[in-house]
């Protein structure tokens, strides 16, 4: 059995035709059903419907052999546990700072607020900056607003989310699309077959760029 984790929404939507080129399609529709583990045409093969944010820690653990996870997503992560042979160029998107349009940074210390605490770290440490990091889970363009956070970091597309929020994006710290993560030891025990899929994989995303 070879199980494949994935999360709704976005990377499920842009995964699924490239599994379909691969042979692989799931019997009912995952963004419908309630079950978490849904079958496919491949009687081998099954997908486990997970958070976006928890995808690396099931296939690092080996509870799922591959997954699709967004680069911001695996660089929060972290380690090395992982292989990531594949950018599947989907869900495309950048990490960026940003903070209240036109204002200026304040003298002291600056104040970020972020759900990405360690891309945090490492980006103001590169810097050799002190910052106060302030973790959030979600509606992180409130922060500059309310006198959380001087900044924020977060993922933008269009930047109208931040702009409908009287925030700029400022700078950037990572281009961001889905990558194919793999499992170390799945890769080396089953490796004709996931080497197979990531060749079909590669194939499909080449092809839909041209
Ligand atoms: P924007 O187009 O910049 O207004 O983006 C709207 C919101 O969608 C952002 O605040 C992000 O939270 C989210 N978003 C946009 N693109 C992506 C992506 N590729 N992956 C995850 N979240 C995204």
């Amino acid at each position: 059995m070879l199980t494949i984790a994935l999360s709704k929404g976005r990377i499920l939507d842009e995964t699924l035709p490239f599994l379909a080129e691969a042979g692989i399609i799931p019997k009912e529709n995952p963004e419908k059903s309630r079950k978490l583990i849904i079958a496919t045409s491949q009687p081998d093969v099954r997908i486990l419907i997970v958070r976006a944010t928890d995808v690396p820690t099931y296939v690092e653990y080996g509870a799922a052999d591959l997954g699709v996870a967004g680069k911001d997503v695996l660089l929060e992560y972290g380690g090395n546990g992982l292989y990531e042979p594949l950018d599947l160029n989907i869900a495309r998107c950048k990490l960026m700072t940003a903070g209240v349009t036109g204002k200026a940074e304040p003298k002291g210390r600056l104040k970020v607020a972020t759900k990405f605490v360690n891309v945090a770290k490492n980006y103001y440490a590169e810097q050799g900056r002190q910052v106060d990091i302030i973790k959030l889970y979600g509606s992180m363009e409130l922060a500059p607003l309310v006198g959380l956070a001087d900044k924020i970091i977060d993922v933008v597309d269009t930047g109208n989310t931040l702009r409908a929020n009287g925030l700029e994006p400022q700078e950037l710290i990572a281009h961001i699309s889905s990558r194919l993560i793999v499992n170390k030891a799945a890769m080396k025990m089953h490796h004709q077959r996931i080497q197979a899929l990531i060749d079909t994989l590669r194939n499909a995303v080449l092809s839909r760029k041209n």
